[in-house]
């Protein structure tokens, strides 16, 4: 079959690499300059690095069995994370269950409190009595108002902005039932992975893949219009980086686009699927990247509980990957969770840095502008898809209403958080729907 597929981000990829495999003839339509999606890199300081920070964990088998498969295994290494929350002035570790005992800012009764439930969430493994709670009413009931107010406000205000109160209790038991596995025996300290030369190494593989089996991958090319005839798609109409409009055929297509983008591309949707599509709502992500002179601080994974600072994490990736690989330079993501018309969004990288730059001596009081060596400015649409209550009666189906058109985005990905392990789950799971 002759098979169109909408984005060359992992799901993508990965889709075109499996149904390449099974001989299909796969073409790849990628409206950015560049492949990978939200997993793409750049060159910082002569080595490949993520536009917005990435690691693995342990449990995430899906993409550790691709990269062995790619012959790529002996590239992903595992790592100690360190986790830490800055809070009322203080950056608080938080890679040890111990930690948390330690945690001076709740009464020892809540520490105690909080332990207890994140235990016993560790320890369930079906979700769907969370579906229909709010993160907020189930934490403030059974943690306790302290907790939330302290801990877990501040980290879903970070992801989900000012959908914080709107976010299933299924997506905080994801994060916590998933990232256990992520630890060392014992509770003891959690382990992430990362692919040494960057996430480029899968990306590069999987289109080295789709490339030599007679796919095709055409980047600064946006799909226009899905075609089709009788409810049954026909082909694709595409521009080119030149401006140039043509139109291909083909017997099937898959759009990993956001799901929003769908009823722009097919015309004839019916508006119940359409509804469906339009119910997921996405933040975007907005980061800038500092290359430094010197460590902002020792902890790779930083949360910010503090709404005074205008950022929600800082991920200090060198604190994790060894700085050698960067020019012994410290590279530092700042980001925030926003929609597209929030200030932060719309700032230039120059104003966000000159707005960051005095936290950042909260975070680290030595910390001086001239460390800094170089910036990045990255935004990443439709970066995390907003996980509402009763999410699973949301999700718009693979198999859309017209022939032959396929859906696999992030919006699809539940009860666990999106994620590359999952993108590549939903790019093989694709490919055995057309097979099928
Ligand atoms: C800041 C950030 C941090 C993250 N951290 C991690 C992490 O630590 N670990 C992890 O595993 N995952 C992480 N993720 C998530 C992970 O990167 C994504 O879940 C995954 O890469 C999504 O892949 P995808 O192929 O499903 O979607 P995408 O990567 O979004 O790919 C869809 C592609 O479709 C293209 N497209 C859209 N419309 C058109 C059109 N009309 N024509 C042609 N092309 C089109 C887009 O340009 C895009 O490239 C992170 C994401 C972000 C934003």
């Amino acid at each position: 079959m002759q098979i169109g597929i909408i984005g060359a981000g992992i799901a993508g990829l990965t889709c075109a690499y499996e149904l390449c495999r099974q001989g299909h003839t796969v073409d790849i339509y990628e409206t950015a300059p560049f492949v990978g999606g939200q997993a793409s890199t750049f060159t910082v300081q002569g080595s490949q690095l993520e536009r917005g920070y990435h690691h693995l964990f342990v449990s995430d088998t899906h993409i550790a069995d691709l990269m062995e498969d790619l012959g790529l295994s002996h590239q992903l290494k595992w790592f100690e994370s360190s986790v830490g929350l800055y809070y009322g002035g203080h950056i608080w570790r938080f890679s040890t269950p111990m930690d948390l005992l330690k945690f001076k800012p709740l009464p020892f009764f809540d520490r105690i409190r909080l332990g207890i439930w994140t235990l016993i969430l560790q320890r369930t493994k079906t979700w769907n009595k969370f579906e229909s709670v709010t993160a907020q009413e189930w934490i403030i009931k059974h943690m306790g108002i302290r907790s939330y107010k302290v801990i877990w406000e501040p980290l879903l205000r970070g992801k989900f902005g000012d959908y914080f109160n709107k976010i299933s209790m299924t997506w905080v038991w994801g994060k916590i039932y998933l990232r256990v596995a992520s630890r060392k025996k014992n509770g003891q300290k959690e382990l992430l992975g990362y692919p040494i030369g960057s996430f480029e190494e899968i990306i590069s593989a999987l289109s080295d893949q789709i490339l030599s089996s007679g796919g095709s991958i055409n980047t600064s090319t946006t799909v226009e219009k899905i075609i089709s005839n009788d409810d049954s798609v026909t082909g694709l109409k595409i521009r080119d980086a030149r401006g140039t409009y043509s139109t291909i055929e083909y017997d099937k297509v898959v759009s990993t686009a956001p799901s929003y983008i769908l009823p722009f591309l097919a015309q004839n949707l019916p508006n119940e699927y359409i509804d469906t599509l339009n119910t997921t709502n996405y933040l975007s992500a907005v980061l800038l990247i500092l290359v430094l002179e010197k460590p902002l601080s020792d902890i790779y994974w930083l949360n910010i509980a503090d709404r005074t600072i205008p950022f929600v994490g800082i991920i200090e990736h060198t604190n994790m990957i060894d700085n050698e690989l960067y020019g012994n330079k410290h590279i530092v993501y700042i980001t925030n969770y926003v929609t597209r018309d929030s200030e932060i969004y719309l700032s230039e990288g120059s104003e966000l840095l000159k707005t960051f730059i005095p936290h950042l001596k909260k975070i680290n009081t030595d910390f001086e502008e001239s460390w800094i060596i170089e910036y990045y400015h990255h935004k990443i649409d439709a970066a995390q898809p907003i996980v509402k209550t009763n999410y699973s009666n949301q999700i718009p189906d693979h198999i859309t209403p017209v022939n032959g058109l396929y859906l696999a985005n992030t919006s699809q990905i539940y009860p666990e958080d999106r994620g590359t392990n999952y993108s590549v789950r939903l790019g093989k799971h694709l490919s055995d729907i057309i097979n099928e």
